[in-house]
């Protein structure tokens, strides 16, 4: 079977997956999509034994049809090597009755890790592929965690260049140490004065600017995208779901066939997308439950059909969440207005004009496999602590976010089937929000000073990746206004 690619907006038909890769966003503004999700070619019980990147392979293969087992294999090799401190890759650790898939095992301590280690060899091998003969640029933008991952990804990657948009107060202070040491002779950072919003939007203009486009074309150049928006971030995303059921399996957990639910604290969609896009492979899961911070557009959204980015902007202490516009939503409207393209550009349009969109009642009904709830700053506090003195488990902001939207599920529901949370950072990127939960009077020491207090705390070893930041010199200082993205573009790659 071939997977051929298509935008939500209608404008691109029957793509490689290679070449979805490479444009990363679709040239009428719209997502790739895969013409029809595919089913798993065997039976979830044979895959049981495999080893994460056994595993990787069979999920992968149905997606990137273009790819020879070779390429591949080669790409999935060279992602989930050593660089993860564990070879479980994502160990699925059960505590306080709910199942953590530790995502944050990778080389920057976040569950970007899992998709943005293997795209930059994606990346290498569909542009060989495409017989691409332009310097490839990178452009993305963050809310903290996506530009470290992408940039140790494609850190010193022949033929690649990388530039990071973030907001330069809206992401923790470890999280900025981490991107303003990045070395690597083919990277930049550039810290906006804007929010996450502003940074995402400046990138989509860009990509979506002909001239500039043609422009930077006449220079040797072609940007690509390594933001949630690429389909081949999504696509490694799938995995885990599948690897977390097969864990469940193996410790009998689970028996075949039992449905579990999915906690996904989330910004940008893509993450809880890759869930449904499991769920729709075959994977028995039951409810996929939304986890939203104090930016709750998409409970609202889940709530009544209506989504309205026309609200204040909360800087939480979740702020790879801090989203108002979650990108990757567009995929799941495609699908759940059974793919109609004008319904797409119509709510697309609306949400650009109005910054609204209301959707019908035929496609509410296809959000009925969602269930979304949010957590208050306070709550996400008391989540950590919760969790904490409960089993001695200590979790990150983020995926506190999760747990005590499970625990809301639990309330309403009164839903019994096991549930994995995807457990999203490691509490080591975010010692402030996260010492401070466990005990106020951590407040007066700064995140740097806390993890050595949450190592006394926890006996958990300081991540290889703290270490390895913590006197590494600043390379990179550079700022722009959030209508300057294009300027500051220009200026790096030395375009008059
Ligand atoms: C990016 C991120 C999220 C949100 O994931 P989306 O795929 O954007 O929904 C949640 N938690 C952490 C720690 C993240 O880095």
């Amino acid at each position: 079977m071939n997977t051929l690619y298509k935008s939500t907006r209608g404008g691109e038909k029957n793509i490689q997956a290679s070449l979805a890769i490479i444009k990363g966003l679709a040239s009428d503004g719209g997502l790739f999509v895969p013409n029809e999700i595919p089913k798993l070619d065997k039976p979830i019980e044979d895959l049981i034994n495999l080893e994460y990147k056994d595993l990787a392979y069979e999920i992968m293969k149905l997606y990137l049809t273009d790819f020879s087992e070779e390429e591949l294999k080669y790409c999935i090799d060279n992602a989930y090597d050593d660089k993860f401190d564990t070879r479980e890759i994502a160990p699925l650790v059960k505590k306080n009755k709910a199942y953590y898939l530790e995502l944050f095992h990778g080389s920057t301590i976040a569950f970007k890790d899992m998709a943005l280690s293997i795209l930059p060899y994606l990346m290498k091998v569909s542009a060989k592929k495409q017989n691409i003969d332009k310097e490839i640029v990178i452009l993305t933008a963050t809310s903290g965690d996506t530009g470290k991952a992408a940039l140790a990804g494609f850190a010193d990657v022949e033929g690649i260049k990388i530039i990071v948009f973030y907001p330069k107060d809206g992401v923790s202070p470890i999280q900025k140490h981490q991107m303003v040491t990045q070395k690597g002779e083919n990277t930049y950072v550039v810290g906006i004065e804007g929010n996450f919003d502003d940074a995402q939007n400046g990138v989509k203009e860009i990509f979506n600017n002909s001239d500039f486009v043609k422009l930077m074309d006449d220079n040797g150049y072609r940007f690509s995208s390594a933001n949630s928006i690429n389909i081949g971030r999504l696509i490694p995303q799938i995995v885990y779901y599948f690897y977390a059921y097969t864990n469940m399996l193996r410790n009998k957990d689970i028996k075949l066939g039992e449905e579990i639910n999915v906690v996904v604290p989330t910004g940008n969609f893509g993450n809880i997308l890759a869930a449904y896009y499991a769920k729709n492979m075959g994977l028995p899961i039951n409810q996929l439950i939304c986890a939203s911070n104090d930016n709750k557009v998409l409970y609202d959204f889940m709530n009544t059909g209506v989504y309205n980015k026309n609200r204040e902007f909360v800087l939480t202490i979740s702020p790879s969440m801090d989203i108002l516009i979650s990108s990757n939503l567009e995929r799941l409207l495609y699908k759940i207005s059974g793919n109609s393209e004008s319904i797409i550009n119509n709510l697309m349009d609306s949400l650009a004009s109005n910054g609204e969109y209301e959707i019908s009642d035929d496609m509410k009904k296809g959000l009925k496999s969602f269930y979304g709830n949010y957590a208050t700053t306070d709550e996400t506090y008391a989540t950590i602590k919760e969790v904490y003195d409960n089993s001695r488990y200590l979790i990150d902001s983020h995926t506190a976010v999760g747990s005590c939207v499970y625990k809301k599920y639990k309330n309403d529901t009164g839903d019994t089937r096991k549930t994995v949370i995807a457990s999203t950072a490691s509490p080591y990127k975010f010692t402030r929000s996260v010492m401070k939960a466990i005990d106020k009077s951590y407040e007066k020491y700064d995140d740097f000073e806390l993890i050595e207090k949450m190592n006394e705390l926890t006996g958990v070893e300081v991540p290889n990746a703290i270490k390895d930041i913590i006197n590494a010199e600043v390379r990179h200082k550079r700022l722009c206004g959030k209508d300057k993205m294009k300027e500051t573009v220009r200026d790096i790659l030395g375009i008059s």
